[in-house]
């Protein structure tokens, strides 16, 4: 039996609109993201320059920069923070990186040479509701916007709205609306399925479960790909030495990212559906902790992965998990393919080996086996540990805050 013991409850959810405007308004757009760009720029080098440099200097660094420079200050005064704030969450992950002394790259913070959006907090911006319409009021022209996007504006309150973000992306400008929500203002919470499931995500089965099901990989990426590969080559072909590109190469180049677009939304759709229906159907989802950066080093299984997009499946898993009050539980993917989940003997194979056979007489599909003892490791013998398993944060990048007993 289960009880969720936690509280959980605020969450982040993103509305996403289209914005209508004219060319003249996108151009203004740019000029902020390139702003944007610039503060962070500027905070990286004056921190690199600097010593001791810490996060209460970089800000009186931006003020001093909206004295010194017209065009930041015209740009909305938390819009520049943000980016000061962005510049110093990517120096403090580095220095957390060096600490922790992880191996290989350390992440050092780059200059950025391609944003792609400005944040605002709670001042800058002007929704009109009834109009469906958005306006930037700080001094960079922006205007008004018309918004495209099915879902009614009425839906949230102002003081709900975190940030507003607007993001240039291939296909056109889009407004983002973080919103910070109590889940229980929002959700209808499901029944208890009393049912639990272990899933291990694999190459063969995008996952298959402790029911004895799976999942197929879908196919999209692979033939997405042969002409994301052709439309990538005509775009190189059309590339010129030096700065100044062709028209040809401009129009190449967009086409080629328009079609990732296409591909990467794909691949999204199909994992976010799949774990919602997961959560929907489970009080309880098991699943391993695995590190896919360090998978996808192994070159050969990398476009598989990736492919599986299996880091956004667990990001939407964790996600309905807390929408839903779901326990989400990522467990230690050692020896889960390995060990018989009949008798526990650990039984060497390689990847090729697709059955699980053992001396005890029990056979199954090597990824059912292993989701088995996916789900047996999540419920079994952690009781005692969770609370200080959560200050590890082993629940990964998760936003879950559920703590779970089991017995
Ligand atoms: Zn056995």
């Amino acid at each position: 039996m289960i009880y969720v013991v936690g509280r959980l409850r605020k969450i982040m959810f993103v509305l996403e609109y289209k914005l209508k405007g004219k060319a003249k308004q996108y151009q203004a757009i740019d000029e902020s993201i390139r702003t944007v760009q610039f503060v962070r720029n500027k905070c990286l080098r004056y921190w690199e320059d600097g010593q001791n440099i810490g996060q209460k200097d970089l800000y009186r660094y931006v003020t001093q920069l909206r004295k010194e420079f017209e065009f930041v200050k015209a740009l909305n005064s938390t819009a520049c923070q943000q980016a000061c704030e962005r510049t110093w969450t990517s120096i403090l992950k580095f220095y957390a990186n060096c600490k922790n002394k992880i191996q290989g790259k350390k992440g050092y913070p780059k200059y950025s040479k391609s944003t792609r959006s400005f944040e605002l907090k709670q001042s800058g911006w002007k929704l009109d509701r009834d109009a469906k319409k958005i306006a930037f009021t700080d001094g960079k022209n922006i205007g008004e916007f018309k918004l495209i996007g099915s879902r009614d504006l009425y839906y949230f309150q102002d003081f709900q709205i975190n940030r507003v973000r607007v993001v240039k992306r291939a296909d056109g400008y889009f407004c983002q609306f973080l919103l910070k929500l109590d889940v229980r203002d929002i959700v209808p919470q499901l029944k208890p399925t009393q049912k639990c499931v272990g899933i291990d995500v694999g190459l063969k089965y995008f996952y298959s479960d402790s029911n004895g099901s799976t999942i197929v990989t879908p196919n999209y990426y692979r033939k997405s790909e042969k002409r994301l590969k052709k439309l990538n080559r005509r775009k190189s072909k059309k590339f010129k030495k030096g700065n100044l590109q062709s028209n040809n190469y401009i129009k190449a180049k967009k086409q080629y990212s328009k079609r990732h677009l296409k591909v990467s939304r794909q691949r999204e759709e199909f994992a976010k559906e799949k774990a919602l229906r997961l959560i929907q159907s489970n009080d309880l989802v098991a699943y391993e902790d695995l590190k896919v950066k360090n998978l996808v080093r192994n070159s050969k299984l990398a476009k598989s992965i990736n492919d599986a997009a299996w880091s956004q499946f667990r990001k939407w898993i964790e996600y309905f998990g807390v929408k839903y009050s779901r326990l989400t539980i990522a467990v230690s993917p050692q020896y889960t393919s390995v060990d018989c989940f009949n008798c526990g003997k650990r039984i060497k194979k390689s990847l090729s080996v697709r059955t699980h056979v053992c001396e005890c007489g029990y056979c199954e599909d090597r990824d059912i086996n292993a989701a088995l003892n996916i789900l047996k490791k999540a419920t079994t013998g952690h009781v005692g540990s969770w609370s200080e398993q959560l200050d590890r944060n082993a629940w990964g990048e998760s936003t879950s805050t559920l703590i779970g007993v089991i017995q």
